[in-house]
């Protein structure tokens, strides 16, 4: 078909619903039949009105009601796809994107080479694609290679309500781009599509659109839910109260399917593992995430036995004990982690009150004669076992279906009527010191327990179970704040500079974050040279104006290209250079990862815990010592020890045994093992001529490697820079062995598990601080002070050039004081600077 979608309604009278150019459909009679029974349906035509007449429309409905599955339906079928162009669809999750692609082109009965997905590394989009789904990264990264996205006739943003920042950086890109495509009359069309009725930043907010785009609100049918809180104040143990609650649905509710909140894939494993032991199913069931890592550890020792032969063929053998592994320990054996404390949490549940009988709660005795189908679901499930909850449960076998957040409102499971709420969720948490994120689990906001008790109304009235009281619930925030407004902001900055876009205080967010969020991310910019500095004198104008507008450098563009915060990414940056990519992809990924090690620092319980603790504690000491080595190598100090700990695991075939035996986490080994898979990809996108190929096995850096690495770190880390109080300066006793850095008043110090704890050098950089009695810096890496003028410009003070003095440091103004002529000779001479 060649016809093209209705020009612009300015220009027309009043369209027709449907549009002329009707692209038919091919849908199975029992498709069209299920589709039938959507409440999106009844909307179509109003919606395809809208479109038809507004540049932007906003779509509000219930999780559910179609809009994801069905919209791109009704743009497709009136032509927004033809002449070529494609109908994209942006999704905050790599989940949803797959699963909706499929889906769609399942009720369309087409393709998946024309109804398509692009995540990250991975798609099947042809040149036949009509309908695109992808995240919104994704289309993020598509507009700076075409701003005006002119493949695009329609694009939805799905899901806006959830407010991821990609979202709503996106909205505030395609405001723009719409006006600039209706002025060259290659109009767009943008959906923005919502399940709550929350839109008031799209739509009142006249920076982003003059005129407040139409909101369709689609009606769903949605049976009334029983909501029943526990009446004590919550447990810690909430995956145990998880487990203890479905098995009692499961004993004694009326047929109909569960779906269990939790916050991880780790806990959801758990349950299900604990579920299954339960109720067996009769058919054998693969436990598959142990089949998973069993795959994955026969995968990768397959393939270093290959790589072992040709190595073999080609070197020397280099020996395990270039990492010195050190041999396996004297049994410290794994504790089982679940406490068995079922009766703690009984008694507390008067809502569920289903009698006592069988002391409900246990369920540990396996009973098969109760068959309870159990799926996991999370965002990096693989994709087939994702399918696996739209299907039916086998004959006879309830449906029970645990899941993290993505449950809540980006996939719908059919047949739940109950649903379980631990109440909490896993959340990004942004320490505003040193900016470094980490995941922690908090209360959801009243809309998400909201949200999540509305699954079990979907197809017949419902229960759901909040696994808390109802006073703690009163005192949830009401919704969750826009994630831009919690999060410092430099990666954003960075691929809005990326995109060319100077002066970020004009951008139109939807909602924007503090100006001090932006003045900090310009300013850590500049510092890693990402940014072009502005001229001395015109800062501080610069900063009373609020005008935020340096342009991005030629290092900076090359940096918004790694998907890693922008101090790591400089860090890749900058070891293409001396060979040391491979292993600055591997501090990377570890360092992203965070926490290899064990956490030992936990308080015992009891004194036999404290003894295992401590022996546990003194021998992780002795590897990491061994892992950092002596001399130059002990100088990369911390960071040594997670480039021997990622080396040696891999010599070692990352087994869960080495982990154990080593005091290494064997999930983050994993996951830093993935990452440095996916950064070589990148690397390898981005400079095609290094043609990377990261060795698992990596050998240990050589001393000169070690120092460059040093430097990497430091060019990186810039920003957190500590020196050593020496003694002449101590002020009082708080200060002894102390570090002062730019950021903090307040002494920090070297954390007791940093294998330089004993070393004191003079200057170091941090990963991290962590706060407990005192303030710690982990992560810790040694600094020459030579190199501080060169790599950290912004923390020098330089004085005019007389004679040839080394740099100093000045107490008083916590900076170098450096001579700018002798520098570079010096850093030049003693050590080869490293030039961006
Ligand atoms: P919304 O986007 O409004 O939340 P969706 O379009 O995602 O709604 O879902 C509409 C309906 O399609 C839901 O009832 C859901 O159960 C069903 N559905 C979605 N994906 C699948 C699938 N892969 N298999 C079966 N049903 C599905
Ligand atoms: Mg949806």
């Amino acid at each position: 078909p060649t016809a093209r979608p209705p020009a612009p309604a300015a220009t027309q009278p009043r369209p027709l619903a449907k549009p002329a150019v009707f692209v038919p459909v091919n849908r199975t009679p029992e498709m069209q039949e299920e589709r039938l029974k959507l409440p999106i349906l009844s909307e179509e035509q109003t919606i395809m009105e809208a479109v038809a007449e507004h540049p932007v429309v906003i779509v509000c409905g219930e999780t559910g009601s179609g809009k994801t599955t069905q919209v791109p339906q009704f743009l497709y079928e009136a032509g927004y796809s033809s002449d070529q162009s494609i109908i994209g669809v942006t999704e905050p999750r790599r989940v949803a994107a797959m699963a909706m692609s499929q889906r769609v082109a399942k009720e369309m009965n087409l393709s998946q080479r024309v109804v398509s997905y692009q995540i990250r590394y991975e798609g099947n989009v042809t040149e036949d694609t009509r309908v695109k789904f992808m995240t919104d990264g994704v289309l993020l990264k598509e507009i700076q290679k075409d701003f005006l996205l002119k493949q695009y006739r329609v694009l939805i943003v799905d899901e806006a309500h959830e407010r991821s920042v990609y979202t709503d950086i996106l909205i505030g890109l395609l405001s723009r781009i719409v006006t600039l495509r209706a002025k060259r009359r290659l109009p767009l069309k943008l959906l923005i599509m919502s399940a709550t009725l929350r839109v008031e930043d799209f739509t009142q907010n006249s920076r982003l659109f003059s005129q407040p785009p139409p909101v369709i609100k689609v009606e769903a049918r949605q049976f009334p839910v029983t909501v029943h809180f526990n009446k004590r104040t919550p447990l810690e143990d909430y995956a145990g109260e998880c487990f203890r609650k479905t098995c009692k649905i499961h004993r004694m509710l009326p047929a109909g399917g569960i779906l269990v909140f939790l916050t991880g894939q780790a806990e959801v494993h758990a349950l299900c593992r604990r579920l299954r032991k339960a109720f067996p199913a009769r058919r054998c069931r693969p436990q598959e995430e142990e089949k998973d890592s069993a795959e994955e550890v026969r995968r990768f020792k397959k393939s270093r036995a290959r790589a072992k032969k040709a190595q073999a063929a080609a070197l020397p053998q280099i020996s395990l004990d270039s990492y010195s592994v050190l041999p396996a320990g004297e049994g410290d054996e794994d504790r089982e982690a679940e406490m068995d404390d079922e009766e703690a949490a009984l008694g507390s549940d008067l809502d569920l009150d289903l009698g006592d009988e069988d002391g409900a709660e246990g369920g540990e005795q396996p009973d098969a004669s109760l068959p309870l189908h159990v799926l996991p679901l999370y965002s990096l499930l693989a994709p087939e076992k994702q399918a696996q909850v739209f299907r039916p449960p086998p004959e006879g076998a309830r449906l029970c279906v645990v899941a993290t957040n993505v449950a809540e409102t980006s996939l719908t499971i059919p047949g739940i009527k109950y649903v379980v709420d631990c109440g909490k969720v896993k959340k990004r948490y942004y320490d505003r010191v040193t900016g470094v994120s980490s995941f922690r689990v908090t209360w959801v906001s009243q809309a998400s327990a909201d949200q999540r008790a509305g699954r079990a109304g979907r197809t017949e009235p419902g229960h759901c179970y909040r696994l808390y009281s109802s006073a703690v619930f009163a005192d949830f925030e009401q919704f969750p704040p826009p994630e831009i407004t919690r999060r410092p902001v430099e990666d954003l900055i960075l691929q809005m500079k990326a995109l060319n876009i100077e002066k970020v205080i004009n951008f139109p967010f939807p909602t924007p974050p503090s100006v001090e969020a932006l003045i900090a991310a310009e300013e850590l910019l500049i510092a890693l040279g990402a940014l072009q500095a502005p001229p001395k004198g015109a800062r501080m104008k610069q900063l009373q104006s609020s005008r935020l507008s340096c342009p991005i450098t030629a290092l900076g563009r090359t940096m918004a290209a790694f998907p890693v915060a922008p101090r790591y990414a400089k860090m890749l940056a900058l070891s293409r250079q001396y060979g040391c990519l491979p292993y600055a992809i591997a501090l990377v990924s570890a360092m992203t990862v965070r926490e290899l090690f064990e956490e030992l620092d936990r308080p015992a319980a009891s004194d036999d815990e404290l003894v295992a603790l401590k022996s546990r504690r003194a021998r992780v000491a002795q590897i990491k010592r061994a892992w950092a080595g002596q001399g130059a190598s002990l100088k990369l100090g911390d960071l040594m020890v997670l480039l021997g700990a990622v080396g040696a695991c891999e010599y070692a075939g990352c087994s869960p045994e080495f982990c154990q035996a080593n005091g290494l986490r064997y999930k983050a080994m994993l996951e830093t093992r993935r990452l440095r898979g996916q950064l070589t990809t990148v690397v390898n996108a981005v400079c095609p001529e290094v043609g990377l190929f990261v060795d698992p096995k990596m050998e240990p850096p050589t001393e000169s490697q070690v120092t460059y690495l040093r430097q990497i770190l430091a060019a990186g880390l810039g920003d957190h820079l500590a020196r050593r109080v020496q003694s002449e300066e101590l002020l009082d006793e708080k200060w002894r062995n102390a570090y002062k850095t730019p950021l903090l008043d307040d002494p920090v110090f070297i954390h007791p598990s940093s294998v330089l704890f004993r070393e004191l050098p003079e200057f170091v950089v941090y990963q991290e601080i962590v706060e407990t009695t005192k303030m710690y810096m982990k992560g810790v890496s040694t600094v020459e002070i030579q190199w501080i003028p060169a790599l950290l410009p912004a923390y020098c003070q330089f004085s005019t050039p007389l004679e040839d003095p080394p740099p100093t440091y000045c107490p008083e103004t916590g900076r170098v004081q450096c001579h700018r002529t002798s520098v570079f000779y010096r850093v030049g001479w003693a050590l080869p600077a490293i030039q961006v």
